[in-house]
């Protein structure tokens, strides 16, 4: 049996393809590059039926993802994450078929573990035994867990302002690590040059084909979990875009195989932060590229991006899908961390807090229609976020009793 159906990879730009036997960076064009599988051959030898006996987590896709020997796979259990039924925020929203996929639940915390699982399985497999990138935190944490177990070294550069707690992963597992006193970006140079300097494999966003892979595999069981019967709308907070980008591919692959419908797709939508929002400018301006944005600041950090290497490739999922990009403000995206844990009970983190503060928003310009079946990506666990919520606790004595305020019954 086939395990991998990878055929190769190619370049959206300009075309060229390469070998996925060896290690693979960008395209010499300098665009990143995509994976290639033999659709023919995996629409007469796998069937929605195959799945039915397979554990849950995204390996059971294993033919639509790049491993060829099941020998290199590095695992913790990460895929197939609950789809739940937003039912109290959706009635705030108007919104009744309102959805979260919640990606707190996967190992690490964040969504950032599927890119890792499948990523470093592929580098064990090509060879790599060193690599490096920058990361927001999310990214940098579990990709320095994943190269545990896969047995590679991981340098990681990630900004001082990152999450506390994913330096602590990172250390954790073991991997080198660096914080800078700036940017993502600026952790990029400073890859880019450690890169060179000591020969890594440079593992930086899109800068190798198989993240994008990972992540396709939430689109893959969006579509599973509805029974292959695909949402209107799908919101995702976009930093690099890698997410939106993986949905996209997955969807298409979809269609491909025959499992989706051709004729629906749903409405991507890319949500930022006002403090960051070069795909939400492009998008307005109508450009097929973005502007890197300056002074770039926000609470929802794993969207920090002022500069995606896959613009292009969010701006034309967008408007392929007919979808939008749209930004909220920091406030906004507090304020709804406390509203969705409030209503459903779920403490998400403020990337996820974003999309739903634009699923409101939408839906007040009726961008979402009545009654629309609308799914938000919770990328995160918001426990991994812990100064999103101020607390003012009273402090008792072990003899006091609590003096309830009359305003707290309800
Ligand atoms: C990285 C990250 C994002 C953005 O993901 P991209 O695929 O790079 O756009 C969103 N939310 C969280 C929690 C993240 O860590
Ligand atoms: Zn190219």
């Amino acid at each position: 049996m086939t395990y991998s159906y990878v055929s190769h990879l190619y370049c959206p730009k300009c075309e060229e393809t390469y070998s996925t036997k060896e290690k693979q960076q960008l395209c010499k064009c300098g665009s990143p590059l995509l994976v290639a599988y033999k659709m023919d051959e995996l629409k007469s030898n796998f069937t929605k039926e195959d799945l039915l006996k397979r554990t849950p987590d995204l390996w059971r896709y294993h033919e639509l993802l790049p491993v060829e020997d099941q020998e290199n796979k590095v695992t913790l259990g990460e895929g197939m994450t609950p789809m739940l039924h937003m039912k109290n925020s959706g009635k705030e929203m108007d919104i009744p078929n309102l959805y979260m996929k919640d990606e707190g639940l996967i190992p690490s915390g964040s969504f950032k573990s599927r890119g890792a699982a499948v990523g470093v399985s592929k580098a064990k497999e090509v060879g790599v035994k060193e690599l490096a990138m920058p990361t927001n935190g999310n990214a940098g944490a579990a990709w320095s867990l994943y190269c545990a177990q896969a047995e590679i070294t991981s340098t990681i550069v990630m900004p001082l302002d990152a999450p506390e707690i994913t330096r602590k992963e990172c250390v954790a597992a073991g991997a080198d690590l660096y914080l800078v006193n700036g940017l993502i970006g600026d952790a990029g140079k400073i890859v880019g040059q450690a890169v060179k300097d000591y020969n890594l494999f440079d593992a930086s966003t899109l800068k190798e084909p198989y993240r994008i892979e990972g992540k396709k595999t939430m689109g893959l069981e969006i579509a599973e979990q509805f029974n292959w019967e695909v949402p209107d709308v799908i919101l995702y907070p976009t930093g690099g875009g890698v997410g939106l980008i993986g949905i996209y591919k997955a969807l298409r692959e979809l269609q491909e195989l025959g499992w989706i419908p051709e004729g629906k797709m749903p409405r991507l939508v890319a949500v930022q932060s006002e403090g960051c929002a070069p795909i939400v400018k492009a998008w307005e301006e109508g450009k097929t590229s973005a502007e890197p944005w300056e002074n770039a600041e926000t609470v929802a950090f794993g969207i920090n991006v002022a500069k995606a290497l896959g613009d292009f490739l969010i701006l034309d999922a967008i408007r392929e899908t007919d979808g939008c990009a749209i930004a909220v403000n920091d406030m906004k995206i507090l304020d709804e961390v406390a509203s969705v844990a409030k209503a459903d009970g779920a403490f998400v983190c403020p990337e996820g807090a974003a999309a739903f503060a634009a699923a409101k928003e939408l839906r007040v310009q009726n961008w979402i229609k009545d009654g629309e079946k609308v799914v938000v990506l919770n990328t995160g666990a918001g426990i991994k976020y812990p100064n999103t919520v101020e607390v003012d606790a009273p402090i008792l004595q072990k003899d006091e009793k609590i003096v309830k305020q009359a305003t707290t019954s309800k």
